[in-house]
């Protein structure tokens, strides 16, 4: 097969696309997301796990700002690993973050939950049989709390079209619905709740592409699977996905005209979100989730 726009040997079948137009296809999903004039002069926080996806999304920003193909200075991107205490995965994780990071020469702040904390996520796969959902909770606390604290405006994160599917299923099934209003490709940063807005630019992106974009780059990131990932619901899930969805065609028009929808859900009354007594970040409960689970693991 040949690609569509210079008839050089197809990598991409699906599109149609040659290693080059491949890789400019992914970077203008990119671009599209982040010319935002929102993002201009604004402070950005890349949350780096060392996987696939963030490894793509901070190689391709770093490529577009380089080729001034986007208006911001790369002074301003720093990004951010989480360590999150997972013997045998963790330390991969941050080597190639790390790799990544010094190639591309940004800033890489490291957060270590266990030093800060003194629980892992290996502690508490211990005491709980939901470890994925209580690690998803840790990670998403500590960027944002970190994002807060050291000024940046927005965060960005390496979800892809796969992982909104899930999100939005997963939320539909479970009745959600005020989740999934607040969800979406950017959202908004609000100070006096300490909430760093959240923006990927990966939205429209697979699995599959993110996967082919790092090894036609040359990107690196870590192979190494997560010893829990078996309890992972949503890998489970979003095996089921293309069941329904069997093309990237559908999988948009899906999520566009959810996004339409989204509208008519009801929204939780604005003061419904508390400061947590503990730690003054955000909660609809008196203590948040992640103040629980620490301390229910100490
Ligand atoms: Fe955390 Fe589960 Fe992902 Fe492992 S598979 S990093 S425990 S969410
Ligand atoms: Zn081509
Ligand atoms: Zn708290």
């Amino acid at each position: 097969m040949r690609c569509r726009l210079c008839g050089k040997k197809a990598i991409y079948k699906e599109l149609r696309f040659c290693e080059e137009h491949f890789t400019s296809y992914f970077d203008k999903k990119v671009k599209k997301v982040l010319s935002n004039p929102l993002f201009k002069d604004k402070k950005l926080l890349v949350a780096l796990s060392g996987g696939k996806d963030s490894s793509a999304l901070l190689f391709s920003l770093a490529k577009l700002v380089e080729n001034e193909e986007i208006d911001f200075s790369l002074k301003k991107v720093e990004a951010l690993y989480i360590e999150l205490g997972i013997s045998g995965y963790s330390e991969s994780n941050l080597k190639a973050s790390k790799e990544l990071c010094n190639s591309l020469s940004i800033n890489l702040n490291v957060v270590n939950l266990s030093d800060e904390n003194g629980v892992s996520v290996d502690s508490v796969s211990k005491k709980s049989r939901k470890v994925c959902s209580e690690c998803g909770v840790l990670k998403r606390y500590l960027i944002n709390r970190f994002a807060f604290e050291s000024g940046f405006d927005f965060v960005l994160t390496g979800h892809n079209i796969d992982d909104e599917l899930f999100f939005a299923f997963h939320n539909l099934i479970n009745g959600n619905l005020n989740y999934l209003a607040r969800s979406g490709k950017i959202t908004p940063t609000d100070n006096e709740k300490k909430l760093v807005g959240r923006v990927k630019p990966l939205y429209y992106v697979s699995e599959k592409e993110t996967a082919i974009y790092c090894l036609i780059n040359n990107v690196p990131f870590s192979r190494e699977k997560c010893p829990y990932s078996k309890n992972n619901a949503q890998i489970e899930m979003k095996s089921k996905i293309p069941l329904l969805l069997d093309s990237k065609s559908k999988k948009i028009s899906f999520l566009k005209h959810l996004n339409k929808l989204k509208k008519y859900f009801p929204l939780e009354e604005e003061n419904s979100v508390e400061k947590c007594e503990r730690c003054g970040f955000p909660t609809t409960t008196k203590i948040c989730k992640f103040c629980r689970i620490i301390e229910k693991n100490k």
